[in-house]
């Protein structure tokens, strides 16, 4: 049977954030992008609201509903700003969820519940100057010191590095093993060796800050292992299936906000005598919007909706969403420029953040090359995606 409604349940939650993010969000936004402010408070409100923990079960602090409700949420967070949508992933999908599916139970206990409430921030790092979407090429190193590891490299773009209190990194236990090689850590932030950056300037989203996270001799026992050592490439593709269905239902938010922003500009302009909503080729622009921001919104709740039936590790599902919304949040920041003219050009002006917002999403959470290769391998027999 297909249903394509949210459940009761579902819209309500919907609600209380759009509420949210319009009563709380909505005043600030604009001074904290343009003064990079990252608002710890409002991430830990909306943890006191169970916003993290939809996909968790409530014996680790999560309140079970799932990973649509967890896709809604994050639309309408992120629709108001994008920024404080990027916890939908350190938060719940690269740290929770990550300890929730690979963890011992100590590490469940211990974590989940800190990060869920936001009492603690996390972050996830993989990234390396010369490790992007190809992720093996990380040199960082973790050496088998007795019962410890000692942990050495430099990561970069970790969103939320320097305001975190744990972080899910992975580096190289055996090297010569290549992918077999990596391993996944636990990691307090703020142990003795652990630097970061200051915050690194980003096109849009700078209200979520990035650093680089420098790893000089860090001793963690090893406790902090998560998984077997050598787990590690296979604990961060898990991460990834979550984290870039979180990356698709972002972008859906961006959309939405240029949608909007387009259809209240195309109402109230007036040009040769009428709102400029009445010329037939703002509505074709209009009507390719909707409907492309619906389709990529239907992708991603079928994702999502696959999760919550037990498909978990749906790679094709969640690139295809994750590929498609973000390609169309682009070509219709795009549109949106056309649509709102000089007051478009405008960077003050709401939609110059969200143009800038929306630029980002087909570079983070892989690239829109690595999820059109992983759909045509998988299309053409080459390579299963779900496996
Ligand atoms: C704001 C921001 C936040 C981030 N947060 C995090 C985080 O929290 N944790 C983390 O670990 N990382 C994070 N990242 C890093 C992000 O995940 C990487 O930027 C992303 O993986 C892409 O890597 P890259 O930019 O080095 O691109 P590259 O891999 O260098 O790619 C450059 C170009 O080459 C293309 N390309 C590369 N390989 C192929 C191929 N095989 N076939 C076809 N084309 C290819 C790409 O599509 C792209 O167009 C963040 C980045 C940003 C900008």
């Amino acid at each position: 049977m297909m249903d394509f409604e949210l459940t009761e349940e579902c819209r309500a939650l919907q609600q209380t954030a759009r509420d949210f993010a319009e009563k709380e969000i909505a005043p600030t936004v604009t001074a904290d992008e343009r003064a990079h402010r990252f608002q710890r408070e409002i991430i830990a409100r909306m943890g006191e609201l169970g916003f993290w923990g939809c996909p968790v079960p409530e014996e680790y602090g999560g309140n079970g509903m799932g990973f649509v409700a967890h896709v809604v949420l994050c639309e309408e967070i992120a629709r108001i700003s994008c920024s404080l949508a990027v916890p939908f992933n350190t938060q719940t999908m690269g740290t929770s969820r990550a300890i929730l599916e690979f963890g011992t139970a100590e590490q469940k206990r211990k974590y989940i519940p800190k990060l869920i409430s936001a009492e603690w921030i996390g972050c996830f790092a993989v990234t390396e100057s010369n490790a992007g979407n190809d992720v093996a090429a990380m040199t960082a190193v973790a050496t088998r010191d007795g019962d410890h590891y000692l942990l050495n490299g430099t990561k970069t773009w970790v969103s939320l590095a320097q305001v975190a209190e744990v972080g899910l990194i992975f580096a190289y236990t055996t090297p010569e093993l290549k992918h077999g090689g990596i391993s996944a850590f636990i990691v307090d932030m703020n142990l003795p060796g652990i630097s970061c950056s200051p915050d690194q300037e980003k096109l849009g989203w700078r209200a979520a800050p990035t650093a680089e996270i420098y790893l000089d001799d860090v001793s963690v026992p090893v406790s902090a292992l998560l998984g077997n050592p050598g787990q590690g490439f296979e604990i961060m593709l898990r991460c990834f299936d979550n984290m870039r269905l979180t990356a698709a239902a972002r972008a859906v938010g961006n959309c939405q906000a240029l949608i909007d922003v387009s259809l209240k500009y195309a109402t109230q302009r007036v040009q040769f005598g009428q709102e400029i909503g009445h010329f037939q080729m703002v509505q074709e622009v209009i009507a390719r919007m909707v409907v492309e921001t619906e389709a990529a919104r239907l992708l991603t709740y079928r994702n999502a909706n696959q999760k919550d039936r037990g498909v978990l590790h749906n790679t094709l599902e969640t690139s295809m969403s994750k590929y498609f919304a973000s390609e169309v949040a682009s070509r219709i920041a795009d549109d949106a420029f056309r649509i709102t003219g000089a007051y478009g050009c405008s960077g003050q002006q709401r939609i110059g953040r969200l143009l800038r917002d929306a630029k980002m999403h087909q570079v983070l959470d892989g690239s829109s090359n690595i999820h059109k290769m992983i759909v045509a391998t998988d299309a053409l027999g080459y390579r299963r995606a779900n496996r």
